[in-house]
């Protein structure tokens, strides 16, 4: 008799090497004798900024352990590279000297205070998203071999006006060049400007690298938004962090009479990269928050007219200005909010609520209004970063970001009382940005919709799960796969392919679809959320994609798709929020976006396109 071989089973999905990264990440652990915090003094805008402006601060860094470099647990600063006339060598912030004074003076002079700089301001974006999402953040590095999973920060990069971060080298690279010959504002002619010591371009960068380590499918362009939300994201981040240092806020406040958007101050992004840049009669910042001369204008309840339009978006726009769209989006429903909390101040006052901006304001308020600035800017970061685990695991829309804002918030704030989320809702209508698929820009209609029926994922329950020692961090890498492992088989069971939008290994694939790689489990993580009311919020994340082969027009391209899983802690699936492989309107979408406004992105070999690495770097390319 013939031997048969029964054939090998369909594997139904993968487990990627990301899974296990979030084990690796591994913060410093204090010693209850440790202090809580490092004082470390800083530029708070960059050095353009007077000090009398606010422009030094002693900021609070969370504590750890520093090997000299600083050498952290979660970022490696390199010293190599210092060009002339700055020298720099490893530096030891642990050395007591140090340690009573702060760290080193601020000045640009110095190439040591550039590695305190890079180190403060890494250290301190990336708190802001753990304290947003109670947990550590794992880059989207593998760490070498034997070592722990850091960043590598090198602020004297390159020579060039420019900064990057690249996943592919695993670090944050930082370039210097010098000034033009007549630059605007207080910058030296020719003289020499760092990137490394503005603190927009280190939290932005910073921010790319954390983006890239919770939704790694938004480095692949497959649409317009996709380059357009990294940037924009990460202006937004750079942004609300101005608004921690209370001196810059209470002065810029003052100066401009009590109107945030007079403020340039706080709504310029990378001020003296830009002035470098600029011939002295045209002063302008690399980007700005707010994208309307007539500031009054600039408010989520303004109806859009005749004199008050703002900049909308449009699908040909360049990444970073379609970015720059979100950016203000964002702002304006942020300063929205600071003005009517603020109204109140004004009146009592005896001033009138229309007042910002034309009269002095006594000292009292500029502290009230900067106090509630500084909370409701820490409070729109935090919706900022928590909307990420709210987002399609791929092919990113900037109307898609407006309902995980929605969801997010609205999951951890019932009542709204300020309005946050209108003001959202009519700032993003303000601009054209529109989410697909939403009738109305009503709450209810805006925010995901849980599915039809009861969907319980046994294995994932909170009580099935093992941590090492608090909930924000899983006890080791077997745990993890074993999380994914349970994801993978619930999300990829037939029963429930309406429900996540997969295309199962071994089903007839869609029309238009040559080829589907089987789905791929890229992370499964805790998030902890403490809500304005002092409840604690947990939810499971995890982020499945899938990539398809798509015929269309006798070319050749791949597509992303995939479903984000919000599992609340009895394992029960709150959200499944997807990306559909037959959506006609997408695969046009990206189609005309790889032969147009992404050409930069894919190459062609033959009938098919073939996406280039080093999104980024092309990116900021293209400034
Ligand atoms: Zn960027």
């Amino acid at each position: 008799m013939a031997n048969v071989k029964t054939p090998p089973p369909i594997k139904r999905y993968d487990i990627s090497d990301r899974v296990a990264l979030q084990a690796s990440v591994r913060p410093f652990e204090r010693d209850p004798h440790a202090p809580l915090v490092r004082p470390l003094r800083i530029y708070t805008l960059d050095p353009s900024v007077s000090d009398r402006l606010g422009g030094v601060a002693t900021v609070f860094v969370p504590y750890e352990k520093l090997a000299p470099g600083p050498v952290g647990s979660l970022f490696k600063v390199s010293w190599e590279g210092a060009p002339a006339p700055l020298k720099a060598e490893p530096l030891n912030l642990d050395d007591p000297d140090l340690l009573l004074s702060s760290g080193l003076a601020p000045t640009p002079a110095n190439g040591r205070f550039h590695l305190q700089m890079v180190y403060a301001v890494c250290s301190l974006t990336y708190a802001a998203f753990k304290r947003a999402l109670g947990r550590d953040i794992a880059w989207a590095t593998a760490p070498p071999a034997g070592e722990p999973l850091r960043l590598v920060v090198r602020p004297f990069g390159f020579p060039g006006p420019n900064a990057g971060y690249s996943r592919e080298a695993g670090d944050l690279s930082f370039g210097y060049f010098k000034a033009r010959r007549e630059p605007a504002g207080f910058v030296v002619p020719e003289g020499l400007i760092c990137t490394a010591l503005s603190h927009d371009v280190v939290a932005h960068e910073t921010t790319h690298a954390l983006l890239d380590g919770l939704r790694t499918s938004f480095m692949d362009p497959t649409n317009v938004d996709v380059p357009a939300f990294h940037e924009g994201f990460s202006d937004i981040v750079a942004l609300f962090l101005h608004f921690t240092y209370a001196d810059v806020v209470e002065k810029a406040i003052r100066e401009a009479g009590g109107s945030l958007t007079r403020a340039s101050l706080l709504s310029d992004l990378a001020r003296e990269f830009g002035y470098a840049r600029s011939k002295s009669a045209r002063a302008a910042a690399l980007r700005s928050g707010v994208d309307l001369d007539g500031v009054a204008g600039f408010d989520s309840d303004a109806l859009p007219s005749k004199d008050n339009r703002p900049k909308c978006y449009d699908p040909d726009l360049e990444p970073h200005a379609l970015g720059s769209v979100l950016v203000s989006a964002v702002f304006e429903a942020f300063t929205t909010i600071v003005r009517r909390k603020t109204e109140r101040f004004f009146r009592i006052a005896g001033l009138d609520p229309q007042a910002p901006g034309r009269v002095p304001l006594n000292d009292a308020l500029v502290k009230a209004i900067a106090q509630e600035a500084g909370d409701v800017a820490g409070q729109f970061l935090n919706i900022c970063i928590r909307a990420i685990d709210y987002c399609p695991p791929a092919d990113m829309e900037l109307g898609e970001y407006l309902r995980a804002l929605i969801t997010a918030d609205g999951d951890l704030e019932k009542s709204d009382k300020w309005g946050f989320r209108e003001a959202l809702m009519r700032s993003f209508r303000r601009r054209h940005i529109f989410p697909d698929h939403v009738k109305f820009m009503t709450e209810d209609a805006v925010r995901w919709q849980s599915p039809d029926s009861t969907l319980r994922v046994q294995g994932l329950a909170f009580r099935k799960l093992r941590f090492d020692g608090e909930p924000g961090r899983p006890a080791d890498a077997t745990e993890l796969r074993r999380q994914a492992r349970a994801l993978g088989n619930f999300v990829t069971d037939p029963k429930h392919a309406r429900v996540f939008q997969l295309v199962a290994p071994g089903a007839p694939l869609p029309k238009g679809v040559t080829q589907a790689s089987p789905p791929l489990v890229q992370s499964v993580r805790v998030t902890r959320r403490a809500a304005p009311d002092g409840r604690i919020l947990f939810d499971l994340v995890g982020e499945v994609t899938q990539s398809c082969t798509i015929q269309r027009e006798g070319e050749l391209f791949d597509m992303n798709g995939g479903c984000t899983v919000v599992i609340d802690p009895q394992g029960q699936v709150r959200y499944g929020i997807y990306k559909r492989f037959t959506s006609e309107s997408r695969r046009a979408r990206q189609h005309a976006a790889m032969r147009g406004p992404l050409k930069a992105f894919w190459k062609r070999s033959g009938r098919r396109f073939l996406l280039q690495p080093e999104m980024l770097r092309r990116l900021h390319a293209l400034e």
